[in-house]
């Protein structure tokens, strides 16, 4: 557990605190704000927050507490304050003493584990370009720097920063909101030894935005990896893959129409993957295979199909197919027969049918898909072997500290299942982080003998049932739609749902919706309403997206390739296997609840990002932006929680040592307890007894007012 911090003066370090001696101290918090949100003397006004957060904005202060919440900013501009020497300035030093950063919040964290040897969980949130993925590097970055290094493993710091460019490459890709925006869900645990030094990872990933292999909205771009192979790639090794430099000769790099981007090198970024690959162990062979594999799924997308008088649908890329079957080693008729016809099979038989254009198509959309989502799962195992414990075998006296880099709660124009699935996890992280949060508080109130009083708070449980409760919640109602193949259909899914829902009060379609809601909602979406807001959800792809299928004539062909990468990926078992797979929503309930499972036996740390302005530009604050954010972040409640019973607690020795100037009985020196000591002086002061509470080891002040009273007395002093 954190100690609140204290105040704005702290936050501009020393030479700060020597110009703050010439101005008054009202005018400092006027301009920089309050460094905690619990100071705040308005706190349940949503205006003050954010007033708050613009004025230290504009003074380059991206990080503001809300208690032990880190909220930070995206500067859009780098800021001079991540090197190695601010990095020493924050090591062993407490979150009051110094202005808020990421690095506090790392190295209390890190302290926090050492010192209750408890393990830690850091979970990061916010919207797509808030810089969730820039605040999980730079607390890798902490630890790789500051920590002891494992005699025998000192490359470990070393492989767990060059996995980044590596996943990096393969799982994200230029969106509209965000140049480098991470399409997969990321939770990372690192292990230190007895002695704090780190000593292993493990990286568990999450839904990989798969569509945008075949497909991305305009101004968009597929994933970082295959630009990087064009632009980077040597002449010879393009040569072997049979590719041309031209990304736009390729179909499925042509949607988004949107081939170079100005603040992407993808010559370098290239560079840097091929560096980082033997560093994270991967062999040559390996990295020839997994080109290979990137290659193939270019050429998939342009293989082409035409149609036949007959009505037969046949290939029309020849070439397309003999790169294929080279690079994958998989057999040319085979791929042939199994990208136009379909295998299924029904009470036992084997079933065998042409496909139409249009299914063809999708079959080979769906083959795409498969290998790349395949591919990237096995590239994080691979990262995984390369991190593990190899030497140090014992995890006795270890701890962890996982960091969990994952998308948050998303609204679009047009939202879908992938918006369902990221909504419904934001709901799980809600409902932990309240969980948590009130735990620890009642925790420390309870260690400290005092009184717990109740907040009242929603509890989003509600929420989580309907989407995920077994036989009635959402994705149940999904899983048996999918089950009824020829019948089903995304609108059969919406009236089962509203068989099953209609009344919930949570849950609106159309049909349910009366008068003035009903006009602004199409008869294929459905309405949840989320602890964040209201999201309209169309039904059109839900099935699709769910059975995520793979006609069984492509798996078996996929199952023979000589490519042992594509071989581990496409296992025999699971051909031969008649079980249905689990379906994707299902699938990502489960990890979700093995997700949930690991951060509640951790002590957690909240780093809450927010995006400033849709422009990606320094210096910029919408407030409309950013109201939304600090209401989908849940920002406001996270303060009342936080402020319910106190706004600030500090250990006695901090409170007395600080302020004993101001009562001659404890100046200079104090002899005595330590509670007697600060009783003495808050007596000295003042305070009324609504005002504050003394614990075991800390006190308790209710209001800002009393705090900022005291420490303009001592500012004139
Ligand atoms: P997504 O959900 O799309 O993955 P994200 O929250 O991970 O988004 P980032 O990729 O971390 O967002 O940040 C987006 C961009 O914002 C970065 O590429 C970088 O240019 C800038 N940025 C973010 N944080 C910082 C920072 N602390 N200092 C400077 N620039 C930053
Ligand atoms: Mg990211």
């Amino acid at each position: 557990m954190f100690f609140t911090p204290l105040l704005f003066l702290q936050e501009m370090g020393v030479e700060g605190r020597l110009r703050l001696v010439m101005e008054s101290a009202l005018t400092a918090r006027d301009r920089v704000g309050v460094q905690d949100f619990v100071l705040l003397e308005n706190y349940t006004s949503e205006a003050a927050f954010i007033e708050n957060l613009r004025r230290r904005f504009k003074e380059s202060l991206i990080y503001t507490y809300i208690g032990s919440v880190l909220v930070s900013v995206n500067p859009y501009k780098e800021l001079e304050i991540y090197s190695k020497q601010h990095m020493e300035r924050y090591r062993g030093v407490s979150f009051y003493e110094i202005s808020p950063h990421i690095y506090a919040l790392s190295d209390n964290t890190y302290r926090s584990m050492r010192t209750e040897r408890k393990d830690q969980c850091i979970l990061i949130s916010g919207e797509s370009g808030a810089g969730k993925t820039e605040a999980s590097k730079k607390i890798l970055l902490y630890y790789a720097v500051t920590c002891p290094a494992h005699d025998r493993m000192a490359a470990l710091g070393d492989r767990l920063l060059q996995s980044n460019p590596v996943l990096e490459a393969f799982g994200n890709a230029k969106t509209l909101r965000n140049d480098n925006s991470s399409r997969f869900g990321k939770y990372m645990d690192v292990q230190f030894d007895f002695r704090g030094a780190p000593v292993g990872s493990h990286i568990l990933n999450y839904l990989l935005e798969k569509s945008r292999v075949v497909h991305q909205n305009h101004g968009e771009r597929n994933f970082h990896i295959f630009y990087q192979l064009l632009d980077g790639g040597e002449e010879d090794l393009l040569k072997r893959l049979d590719l041309e430099r031209n990304p736009q000769n390729y179909q499925y790099l042509v949607k988004g129409n949107c081939p170079r981007v100005s603040s992407i090198n993808d010559k370098n970024d290239w560079k840097a993957v091929m560096k980082a690959l033997p560093i994270i162990g991967f062999t040559e062979e390996e990295v020839q295979e997994l080109l290979n594999i990137i290659a193939s799924v270019l050429h998939l997308g342009n293989t082409q199909f035409g149609e036949g008088e007959d009505g037969e649908t046949h290939i029309t890329t020849e070439t397309q197919i003999r790169n294929l079957t080279r690079l994958l080693g998989v057999d040319g008729s085979a791929l042939r027969e199994a990208l136009t016809h379909k295998k299924l099979i029904a009470k036992g038989e084997e079933m065998i049918s042409p496909l139409n254009f249009e299914q063809a198509g999708s079959a080979r959309d769906a083959l795409a898909k498969a290998v790349y989502g395949r591919t990237f799962t096995w590239l994080v195992e691979k990262i995984n072997q390369s991190l593990a414990l190899k030497v140090y075998n014992s995890s006795k006296g270890s701890s962890v500290i996982g960091l969990l880099d994952i998308y948050g709660f998303e609204v679009l124009q047009h939202n879908s299942f992938e918006q369902f699935c990221i909504n419904y996890c934001n709901e799980k992280l809600q409902q932990l982080f309240i969980e948590l949060t009130l735990r620890s508080e009642q925790e420390e109130y309870e260690t400290e003998g005092i009184a717990w009083e109740t907040v009242q708070y929603f509890d989003n449980k509600i929420i989580c049932d309907l989407i995920e409760e077994k036989h009635k919640g959402i994705i149940s109602i999904l899983d048996e739609e999918c089950l009824r193949p020829g019948e089903a259909c995304d609108i059969s899914f919406l009236e089962k749902m509203e068989d099953t829902l209609g009344g919930h009060p949570h849950f609106i379609t159309h049909k349910l919706a009366n008068g003035k809601t009903r006009r602004i909602m199409s008869r294929e979406e459905f309405r949840l309403l989320h602890y964040a807001g209201e999201v309209n959800y169309n039904v059109s792809g839900f099935l699709d997206k769910n059975n995520d299928s793979l006609y069984r004539n492509l798996k078996e062909v996929m199952c023979q390739s000589s490519n042992q990468i594509v071989r581990q990926c496409f296992r025999k078992e699971e051909v031969i296997d008649q079980k249905r797979p689990e379906m994707a929503a299902t699938q990502f309930k489960n990890s979700l609840m093995k997700l949930m499972e690991i951060l509640i036996s951790k002590e957690p740390s909240y780093v809450r990002c927010i995006k400033p302005n849709d422009a990606k530009q320094p210096g910029r604050f919408d407030e409309v932006l950013v109201r939304h954010q600090v209401k989908y972040l849940g920002l406001m409640e996270n303060l009342r929680v936080r402020r319910a019973g106190f706004a600030y607690r500090r250990r006695f020795e901090a409170f007395l040592q600080r302020y004993k100037p101001l009562c001659p009985e404890t100046w200079p020196n104090w002899h005595g307890r330590l509670a007697d000591g600060v009783s003495t002086l808050v007596n000295h002061l003042g305070y009324k007894p609504e005002e504050y509470k003394l614990g075991r080891s800390k006190i308790f002040i209710r209001f800002p007012k009393t705090l900022f009273t005291t420490e303009d007395a001592l500012e004139a002093k």
